[in-house]
């Protein structure tokens, strides 16, 4: 069976608006560490760990031994209705990590529900369905966490049962906050929050929810600290600041373990999904416990927290606390970072190299302009694949490369995979400019 007879199947019983990636779209069908083999052969070096979601690595036993035990009990799964020891140690770990104090948590399968839950207890605990949210944001794809996704290729938010105002976001190059320095963008951004609450809301928001750099929008990073000015406003009236860790979270970002870290403020709310897993579906809202206790309803998730899930974030958390992978994230990020930053400064499709330890982002313009270059990234991007390596694309207008490689990644790794971008780079820049 070649990827191409898969596509056609997959085209014809998948609907039409599931993207797939790649000209000739690549079936992985296994993996060894940070790197994976397609069908096709070859063996890739994972830049991208499918979408931050293998965030330890492939065939890493540490994780697959203890999900194997599990397995070997004979229980995949029976309910959440029943006592589960992993679950409970799981929780315990996380509300501990979380850095809010007497924190409670609640398990889901996806970042998606994840959100969901946040936003269903904060609109129940302030009595107000009132949100704000970030512009160029993602935060799922069900009815209310597409309403608050400020991205229009992934919200259909006419639907929204929500009342959400956006506010902007922490572009640099577009937008108008661009080219202020950090201070100035907080100061502005400060205004603009106010203006929105004395303007565009009833007063009683619930909450405003934000990622600490923007995963599906292309690695856009508020200024540090920006979330504690926010907080300054929202604690005039109560409102509840949410932080999506979807992709920030566990040390990816090198100086921080969440990060909400460098902003000087603790969320009453955090959502955790993708990597705490490494492949198992695992997610969920970790918080203050008056608000977890918020909703005077019976309520459960028939699979969040399952044996086999709280057995792989178990090990998952355990594996990142002992080998010390964020500051292995600082370290190999600082490869990447200094290294983007030093080898394309002179191509004039690089808009900007942003982001934080694992989180690079590579955002391309039409040289001499700040016009996104959806071409030249789909172009790199190939061309990246047909060197052994493998990355992401995204960006409001899909013109940035999306790197969020294990945080087990080695220096060695980092500078193979460096070398294999800065060389697709310069070829696609070669071919724009010429
Ligand atoms: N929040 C953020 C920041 C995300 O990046 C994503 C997924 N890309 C989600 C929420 C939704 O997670 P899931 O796909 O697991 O539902």
């Amino acid at each position: 069976m070649t990827s191409d007879d898969l596509l056609a199947r997959h085209r014809a019983v998948m609907p039409s608006w599931m993207p797939i990636y790649y000209e000739e779209p690549l079936e992985l069908v296994s993996g060894k560490g940070r790197r994976v083999t397609g069908a096709d052969g070859r063996e890739y070096l994972d830049f991208f760990g499918g979408v931050l979601t293998n965030m330890i690595g492939y065939d890493i036993p540490e994780i697959t031994d203890p999900v194997r035990r599990q397995l070997d009990t004979g229980i995949v799964h029976t309910s959440t209705l029943y006592l589960i020891r992993q679950q409970v140690e799981l929780a315990e770990k996380i509300a501990r990590l979380s850095g809010i104090p007497d924190a409670k948590v609640f398990f889901t399968n996806s970042g998606t529900e994840a959100n969901e839950t946040a936003l269903l207890l904060a609109t129940a605990y302030r009595r107000s369905n009132q949100i704000l949210a970030v512009r160029n944001s993602y935060h799922g794809r069900t009815y209310a966490t597409m309403g608050i996704t400020g991205h229009r290729s992934w919200s259909a938010s006419s639907l929204n049962p929500l009342n959400v105002t956006f506010l902007h976001s922490g572009d640099r190059l577009r937008g108008l906050l661009a080219h202020l320095d950090d201070d100035a963008h907080i100061d502005a951004a400060v205004a603009d929050l106010r203006e929105v609450l004395a303007t565009s809301t009833a007063g009683d928001v619930a909450a405003l929810i934000a990622e600490p750099i923007q995963g599906v929008g292309g690695f856009v990073s508020a200024p540090d600290g920006l979330f504690g000015a926010y907080r300054k406003v929202l604690d005039e009236t109560g409102i509840l600041f949410i932080s999506d860790e979807v992709q920030t979270g566990w040390g990816r970002t090198g100086e921080h373990f969440w990060g909400y870290q460098a902003h000087g403020v603790t969320p009453d709310l955090l959502t955790f999904a993708k990597g705490i897993g490494n492949g198992f579906a695992l997610a969920g809202v970790v918080g203050r416990a008056d608000v977890l206790d918020a909703i005077d309803v019976v309520s459960f998730s028939t699979f969040g927290g399952n044996p086999v899930s709280a057995a792989a974030g178990n090990a998952v958390v355990d594996y990142v606390l002992n080998n010390d992978l964020q500051a292995n994230a600082a370290r190999t990020g600082a490869i990447l970072h200094e290294g983007l930053a030093a080898r394309t400064k002179d191509l004039g499709i690089v808009g900007e190299v942003r982001g934080k330890g694992l989180m690079i982002g590579i955002e391309l313009i039409e040289p001499g302009t700040t016009r996104p270059n959806s071409y030249a990234t789909v172009r790199v991007f190939e061309e990246c694949r047909r060197l052994g390596l493998l990355v992401g694309k995204g960006g409001l207008y899909g013109n940035t490369l999306r790197m969020g490689p294990p945080l087990t990644l080695t220096d060695d790794e980092a500078r193979e995979g460096l070398d294999i971008l800065v060389e697709a780079l310069t070829i696609v820049d070669g071919e724009v400019q010429a």
